[in-house]
């Protein structure tokens, strides 16, 4: 059985090694994940490289994404931790580039516009929420605030200042270079952190040519609100939960994973769910039962790939991470009538209007033709990789043979649910395409000579998002 849902490892110390990069492929890794708040370049650049030999060890694409840290609000350097009691009043002040380290006694933040941002009433969550204070005074620019939970403060803590519009630039210094170094080693995704609005998500737009696909990390109160805009704009979505659990309040990620997941289908964008999926596997070959239905309510909502952060970048068992996720993933698939929205989502593709272009009717067509022939799978010719998403968007009920000759295209169609990339390593063409997907299902046994098929395409083939194109072909 071909697994749909795809599996995202974030790649830090504990997976850079090539054997345990290996293991992490033959468990089912589709797609690394470098995070840019945690590795240098020369860490990305081995990630980079093992994902490129390793996939062409295997036979099949392993996708590479780039995640920028955005304007993420910091502690900054302290002389030592500082030991926080609840109950005791603390001063913070904002780091300028001027003045850095001589904040007079008071806790260095890393944001210039701290003091106007706040008033009394306001919330400081530090370290993910770990350590929270509530301001009691603002005076001048100096914050005074009251810690409301015991802890140690460390110097880069991270801090969130839920509800707060922040005056922050959507891509910093650090995130130009990091998206520079990402664009020179051809990275298939790159994922911006703290998107607030779609104005963030064109201005990386403008940095990047029209192949490399975007995807916006959903984690600000104000992301949320602008949604609709933000996914017609970006190819993904991520719903980041480790950040957005702290910006609002956690009982509300729940409902904002179900919107985005079901939007991001709808506008045939990549839907990924992340952050502490399978966290006790960090340091435990077990995944908890809470876990395992986390895993699996996240494919029951649609997700086109989950994702694994500290468990494989850090973790004591990220090879049993990703086979965990793969068993899950597998076992709810496997289930009568997963497709048939158990959510009660109501059809795809139908707000954004999608469904009455020319392509979502062909798109629709192909898979309704698939289903009423009984064939095995469904066949997609494409150059860009949009004929497969937009296909994979309608969650057909069999795999997708996604044939290309882009090797960008192989790649980044790793991360769309049920789809299977085949690389066309010959001159584009209808029936050289075509005859690449009947040698791979023989080869794979995923179907006898004569069974019929149905096949998609977009006409001519290097006009990206024309899905024009549907045929029945006997195999
Ligand atoms: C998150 O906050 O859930 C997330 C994925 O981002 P990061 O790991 O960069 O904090």
């Amino acid at each position: 059985m071909i697994r749909r849902t795809k599996i995202i490892c974030t790649i830090g110390p504990a997976t850079r090694d090539p054997e345990t990069f290996r293991r992490l492929v033959d468990a089912g890794m589709d797609a690394v994940r470098v995070n840019f708040s945690h590795s240098s370049h020369e860490d990305a650049r081995r990630a980079i490289e093992l994902a490129r030999e390793v996939a062409q060890d295997v036979g099949r694409p392993i996708a590479v994404l780039a995640d920028l840290q955005g304007p993420k609000i910091r502690v900054g350097e302290l002389p030592k931790p500082v030991a926080i009691e609840k109950g005791t009043e603390y001063a913070f002040e904002a780091l300028h580039d001027a003045d850095a380290g001589t904040t007079d006694g008071a806790i260095p933040i890393t944001y210039p516009d701290l003091a106007s941002a706040l008033e009394p009433g306001d919330r400081l969550m530090f370290d993910d929420g770990r350590i929270a204070f509530g301001v009691e005074k603002v005076e001048g620019s100096r914050v005074t605030a009251r810690a409301r939970t015991h802890g140690v403060l460390l110097s880069r803590k991270g801090l969130n200042l839920p509800g707060k519009a922040l005056q922050v630039p959507s891509l910093t210094k650090k995130d130009r270079d990091d998206l520079a170094f990402a664009l020179e080693h051809g990275v298939d995704y790159i994922a911006l952190s703290f998107v607030r609005r779609a104005a963030d998500l064109a201005e990386l737009r403008d940095l990047v040519d029209d192949s490399t696909l975007i995807i916006a990390k959903i984690e600000k109160e104000q992301a949320v609100r602008n949604l609709v805009e933000i996914v017609s704009l970006a190819d993904g979505v991520m719903v980041a939960r480790g950040d957005l659990g702290v910006e609002l309040d956690f009982e509300e990620v729940p409902i904002v994973q179900k919107r985005v997941l079901r939007l991001s289908q709808e506008s045939v964008s990549i839907g990924i769910t992340a952050t502490q999926m399978l966290e006790s596997m960090t340091s435990s070959s077990r995944p908890t039962r809470a876990e395992v239905s986390d895993v699996a309510n996240a494919i029951l909502d649609g997700t086109d790939a989950v994702m694994l952060s500290g468990e494989t970048a850090v973790g004591e068992y990220p090879v049993e991470a990703v086979e965990a996720m793969d068993r899950v993933a597998r076992r709810i698939e496997g289930e009568a009538g997963f497709l048939e929205d158990p959510s009660d989502m109501g059809p795809p593709l139908v707000r954004t209007g999608v469904h009455r272009t020319v392509p979502g009717a062909i798109a629709g067509a192909a898979v309704e033709a698939t289903q009423r022939l009984g064939a095995p799978f469904l066949i997609t010719l494409t150059t860009g990789g949009y004929t497969a998403r937009l296909v994979a968007a309608q969650r057909p009920s069999v795999p997708i043979l996604a044939v290309t000759d882009n090797p960008r295209t192989y790649r980044q169609l790793a991360l769309a649910w049920g789809v299977v990339p085949i690389l066309h390593d010959e001159p584009i063409g209808y029936e050289s395409m075509l005859a690449r997907a009947r040698t791979y299902a023989f080869e794979h046994g995923l179907a006898e000579p004569g069974r019929e098929c149905v096949v998609t395409a977009g006409m001519p083939f290097h006009e990206p998002g024309t899905t024009n194109y549907m045929r029945v072909e006997k195999l």
